[in-house]
C-alpha cells in the first residue's frame, strides 16, 4: 500500500471533520472534507480519492445512500469506503457492508488508533491468527513455552471486516480476551467447527463473547449421525458437563450443518470435505479475492503402501488444497511415530510434506501436535518436513506457527 493516501470524509458535524481531517493530515494523508453530504460523489469524482469516510447520519443524504451513489459507478470500484457511525448495532454493520463499505469504526472513535484501524480496514490482506495449535490435549508447562499449549483456534480476518473462527479449542479463551480488549462496537463472526472431538469444541462456552447482547455468531459444522450441529454444541452444555446452557448466551447464535459442499459466505467461497478420521471431521477451504487458506485437521494419510490407503481419496484431497497459500494442517505424528498410531485419525509429517508437494501448496504449516511431543519434538518434526521437501525438490515452504504468531498474506 502506498505511504499515504488520499482522503474525502463526508462528514455533517464541522468538529468531528476537523478531528479526522487533523489525525490523517499529520499522518502524511491529504484529506478534502465534505460537509453537506449531497456534494459528496461530485467532490469524489472529481478528486478521486483512495478512501471515502463518510458519517451515517447525515441531514440531505445519509451515509448508506452516499455508498450506494458511489457504488453505482464502476470508475470508483478500488475507492475504498468507511463508514462512521454513532450507532453500533450489528444490523447498520451489515447494511453499510451490503450497500458497498468496505469497514465500519465506530463512534466515539479512539484518535490514537484511528488512522491505523482505517489502514487496516482497507486492506487486502488476510491475517491469520494462531491461538492454539496443540492436538488432543492442552499441554501446560515448560516442554511448551515456545509452541504453545492450548488445542486448536484459529482466526481470519479478511477485507470488509469478515471475520472466521476456525475449532473452539481451549485457544479459543485467549481469543475472546483479545476481542474484548479490542473491540469496542458489536462482535460477528463465523465459526468453523472441523469437527466435534473434545479438543475442537470444548472451550466454546468460555468464549466471552457469546454472552453480549449485540454481538452475533454463526456455528458451521457436519452434523454427526442424526445429532444436528446445535444439539451437537448443546450436549457439552447441557448442566451437568458445564453449568452453562445454550440459552445463557447473550448474543444471537446461528446453527449451520454442513456436508461436503460450496458456499458463499460474504465475500468468501467455502468448500468442504470429508476427511479420514472417526466420526465426520470438515475440512475447510477459503477462498477470497485470489488468495486462499487451507483448513485440514483431524486427517489421516495412510501410507501409499498400506492396506487402509484410499487412491481415490487422496487424489481428492490434492484437487481440493491445489495450488493453495496457506495449508495448516494436521502433522500430529513424526515419522516413527506414525506406524504405532495407526488408525487413530491423524498424519505423519513425511506424508503431510509429500501432499503439500503434489499439491503444489505454497506453504505447508504443521500443527495439532500430539500431546506427548515437547517444543523440540515439534523442531525435529519441522526439520524432518523439511528433508522430505528438500528431496522432492519441492518448492513448498514448511512452517511451524506458534501460539500467539500473525501472519498477513
Ligand atoms: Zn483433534
Ligand atoms: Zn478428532
Amino acid at each position: 500500500m502506498k505511504p499515504e493516501l488520499s482522503f474525502v470524509v463526508v462528514e455533517d458535524d464541522a468538529t468531528t471533520a476537523a478531528v479526522v481531517r487533523k489525525i490523517l493530515e499529520s499522518a502524511g494523508h491529504k484529506v478534502e472534507v465534505v460537509l453537506d453530504s449531497t456534494a459528496a460523489l461530485e467532490t469524489v469524482l472529481k478528486v478521486r480519492p483512495d478512501v471515502v469516510i463518510t458519517d451515517i447520519m447525515m441531514p440531505g443524504m445519509d451515509g448508506l445512500e452516499v455508498c450506494r451513489r458511489l457504488r453505482s459507478v464502476p470508475e470508483l470500484k478500488d475507492t475504498k469506503i468507511v463508514v462512521l457511525s454513532a450507532k453500533g448495532y450489528e444490523a447498520d454493520r451489515a447494511q453499510a457492508m451490503a450497500m458497498g463499505a468496505d469497514g465500519m469504526i465506530n463512534k466515539p472513535f479512539d484518535a490514537r488508533t484511528l488512522e491505523a484501524t482505517i489502514r487496516e480496514l482497507i486492506s487486502d490482506a488476510v491475517v491469520v491468527r494462531y491461538w492454539g495449535v496443540r492436538g488432543t490435549l492442552p499441554i501446560p508447562g515448560k516442554r511448551s513455552l515456545r509452541y504453545g499449549g492450548n488445542t486448536s483456534c484459529f482466526t481470519l480476518e479478511m477485507p470488509k471486516d469478515q471475520f472466521f473462527i476456525l475449532d473452539a479449542g481451549t485457544g479459543i479463551r485467549e481469543l475472546a480476551n483479545y476481542l474484548m480488549a479490542t473491540r469496542h462496537g458489536p462482535i460477528s463472526a463465523k465459526i468453523f467447527i472441523s469437527h466435534p472431538h473434545w479438543d475442537h469444541i470444548n472451550a466454546l462456552p468460555f468464549f466471552t463473547p457469546l454472552f453480549f447482547p449485540g454481538n452475533e455468531f454463526e456455528v458451521f459444522g457436519a452434523p454427526q449421525g442424526a445429532m444436528t450441529m446445535r444439539e451437537l454444541m448443546a450436549s457439552q452444555l447441557d448442566g451437568v458437563h458445564s453449568p452453562i446452557a445454550l440459552r445463557n448466551f447473550g448474543a444471537r447464535v446461528f446453527f449451520r450443518n454442513l456436508s461436503e459442499e460450496k458456499l458463499t459466505v460474504g465475500d468468501v467461497q467455502v468448500s468442504t470435505m470429508y476427511l479420514t478420521h472417526p466420526g465426520l471431521s470438515l475440512g475447510y477451504r477459503f477462498d477470497i479475492r485470489g488468495k486462499s487458506f487451507c483448513y485440514i485437521t483431524d486427517n489421516e494419510l495412510h501410507l501409499p503402501d498400506s492396506p487402509q490407503f484410499n487412491r481415490e481419496f487422496r487424489d481428492h484431497l490434492v484437487r481440493f488444497i491445489k495450488g493453495t497459500d496457506i495449508l495448516l494442517t494436521d502433522a500430529t505424528y513424526s515419522d516413527t511415530e506414525y506406524p504405532k498410531r495407526v488408525n487413530w485419525g491423524h498424519s505423519a509429517v513425511g506424508q503431510v510434506a509429500v501432499l503439500a508437494h503434489d499439491a503444489g501448496v505454497k506453504e505447508l504449516q504443521l500443527f495439532h501436535h500430539d500431546p506427548d511431543q515437547s517444543d523440540d519434538d515439534i523442531d525435529r518434526k519441522l526439520e524432518s518436513a523439511q528433508m522430505t521437501l528438500a528431496q522432492l525438490g519441492s518448492s513448498v515452504v514448511c512452517t511451524v506457527p506458534a501460539e500467539g504468531e500473525v501472519r498477513r498474506f
